[in-house]
């Protein structure tokens, strides 16, 4: 069986790498982020199975971005447990109407996090393995894509940069913000992104997808996988 991936987005570091070795020993694999900035970027390099989301983050709390994963087609389903010190019931059902599927509240033992997260990972398991998008259906677990039932050849990166607009359709990205996202923390120039974008469009052209990448003059780049329903 795949390990589940659990991302925990908690800025109190000590805090964070002790529910991580809990979650470890457990059998969990664990991605940290101190804010909702660096679980974004997390999230976008890779989908994890859920999230234990703090309250209180520096830059947004943790409800906020718990209905902005909401929001997101591509995180719509992703399961949420949020950690809390708060116990106030009007937090409560704040917290519920965002869609967060549980609640641990401070102090917890590693114990009864695992024992939430088991309970909500098989409420939701038919958490989704697979990214469709118009003629492309992207397996993250295989890492093989399909495009109308045809195999595609892609680069590493050419891959992780599909995998980003599949994951974020219909939204413009500046090239800026297309290499935060793809390259954070490394030095690379605007051009790069221009240079793989090039390279993911030749391909979808084999397959007549190259529409989907869109340039958006003086903005960036749109994914826009047109309205097609069921292929049919
Ligand atoms: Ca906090």
């Amino acid at each position: 069986m795949v390990e589940k991936n659990i991302l925990i987005v908690e800025d109190e570091r000590a805090l964070r790498e002790m529910v991580g070795f809990g979650l470890k020993r457990a059998g969990y694999q664990v991605m940290e982020a101190g804010d909702c900035a660096a679980a974004r970027t997390a999230i976008a390099d890779r989908l994890p199975d859920l999230v234990l989301l703090d309250w209180m983050l520096p830059d947004m709390s943790g409800l906020e971005f718990a209905r902005a994963l909401r929001r997101d087609e591509a995180t719509r389903e992703l399961p949420i447990i949020m950690l809390t010190a708060r116990v106030a019931e009007d937090d409560k059902i704040a917290g519920l109407q965002s869609g967060v599927d549980d609640y641990v509240t401070k102090p917890f033992s590693a114990r009864e996090l695992v024992a939430r997260i088991e309970a909500v990972l098989r409420r939701t398991s038919s958490h989704e393995e697979r990214l469709m998008a118009g003629a492309i259906d992207m397996n993250i677990v295989s890492h093989r894509v399909t495009i109308s039932d045809r195999e595609v050849t892609l680069g590493p990166t050419e891959y992780r940069l599909l995998k980003f607009f599949m994951m974020h359709p219909e939204r413009v990205f500046s090239r800026a913000q297309v290499l935060d996202r793809m390259w954070s923390g490394i030095y690379v120039e605007e051009r790069t992104v221009d240079v793989h974008i090039r390279r993911l469009r030749r391909v979808l052209e084999e397959h007549d997808c190259a529409q989907y990448v869109e340039t958006v003059r003086g903005a960036g780049y749109r994914f826009s996988p047109g309205t097609q329903r069921n292929g049919k």
